[in-house]
């Protein structure tokens, strides 16, 4: 049976490349950073300069960039130190957040939170969004860049720009970015962007909270110094090193890969469209202001088997159904569920990445076809 994995939102294949650059840091070159002898500096060499290429490379400055085990990691440190050290009471949170926002936005503010409003396609509201900051001074924005179930770009430029009018801080979720945009840190000017190296083809287990301005911060974590007094224990050099090669690989190929992701939603949006029962999720099926690496599909139950994801699976095919990178859970999706989608459907996310091929989509389509009734 061809396995074909169609869920790169949730997580990439590491590239061969970044495992090579990774490998002597655990074999060879693997001293603690905080050691003071040849080892020790060998392995603080390296996380500087990962600091300073991946700083650099999204724009932003190295001494305002600290590692993380992930973006959940780093999405919770902002929340925690926007309550504890920078006086914010109230944030402004979209329902359509990851659940490593919401949820940290809710253990963290407890009560003290106001949600966003989107229309049916999932578009932010700004006039709203303006309002609601303007209600509310010393509040935190958190707004995602791309929706990891929809595919949805935020105008994350014009989110910031009225953050600052409003002089408050602004938080955006970037994790689904990096693996198709150039994210900048300078042009967007928002106070904090986090990352996950496994979404873009590096290593599971670490990530980055980069701050748009210096802020005077008190350690998360007890211990050691690392990461700027902010996060102590020992850096994780390997994954530190994978993390900065897999940006810089991405990089170098992000217009191949948009070229690549334009051309197999083009296609398979053609596809799904021939196929009875089947609709699109808030217009991701569009090219513009949604990413080409993603669709969000309602499988009509009259046309579906119930039964049509376990059999996906059964047949070789990774997608994902309902909310997809929480817990593997199959559950409702508060995503789709606060847009009205059809809720006697069923939904699956497919997502590509630079290693997709339309060998890939074909195979899906053939399996998809097959759980139809009719076919069944
Ligand atoms: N935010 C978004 C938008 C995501 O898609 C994910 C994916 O899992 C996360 C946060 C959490 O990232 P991680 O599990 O790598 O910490």
């Amino acid at each position: 049976m061809q396995k074909v994995y169609l869920d790169n939102a949730a997580t990439t294949v590491l590239d061969s490349a970044v495992w090579e650059e990774m490998k002597p840091y655990f074999l060879e070159n693997y001293g603690n950073p905080s050691s003071s002898h040849f080892a020790g500096r060998e392995a603080k060499a390296a996380v500087e300069l990962a600091r300073k290429k991946i700083a650099s490379s999204i724009g932003a400055l190295s001494s305002r960039l600290i590692f993380t085990s992930g973006a959940t990691e780093a999405n919770n440190l902002v929340f925690k130190f926007a309550q504890r050290d920078l006086g914010v009471q109230k944030v402004i949170v979209s329902p359509l957040e990851h659940h490593a926002v919401l949820n940290a936005a809710k253990a963290i503010f407890g009560d003290q939170i106001i949600y966003t409003k989107h229309n049916s396609c999932g578009v932010l509201d700004l006039v709203h969004l303006s309002r609601l900051i303007s209600d509310n001074p010393n509040c935190l924005v958190s707004i995602m860049h791309i929706n990891n179930e929809i595919g949805i770009i935020n105008p994350i430029e014009k989110i910031a720009k009225i953050c600052k009018q409003y002089k408050v801080l602004y938080h955006s979720d970037t994790v689904q970015s990096f693996a198709h945009v150039d994210v900048n840190l300078s042009q967007i000017e928002a106070d904090f962007i986090v990352a996950s190296a496994h979404k873009f083809h590096g290593p599971k287990g670490i990530g980055f909270l980069a701050f748009g301005q210096d802020f005077i911060l008190t350690p998360d974590q007890y211990g050691g110094l690392q990461e700027k007094n902010l996060r102590a224990g020992t850096e994780a050099v390997p994954l530190i090193v994978g993390m900065s090669k897999a940006l810089e690989l991405h990089k170098k190929s992000l217009a191949e890969i948009e070229i690549n992701d334009r051309k197999l939603k083009t296609y398979l949006v053609e596809e799904l469209s021939k196929i009875e029962g089947v609709t699109f999720n808030a217009a991701s099926d569009r090219l513009e202001g949604y990413l080409c690496s993603l669709i969000n599909i309602s499988l009509s139950k009259m046309f579906f088997n119930d039964m049509t994801l376990f059999t996906l699976d059964l047949n070789g095919i990774a997608i994902s159904g309902g909310s997809a990178c929480s817990s593997g859970a199959i559950n409702g999706s508060h995503v789709l569920s606060y847009l009205n989608s059809n809720n006697d459907s069923i939904a699956i996310r497919v997502s590509f990445s630079k290693y997709t091929i339309q060998q890939d989509l074909d195979c899906f389509l053939i399996q998809l076809k097959g759980c139809q009734k009719a076919n069944a």
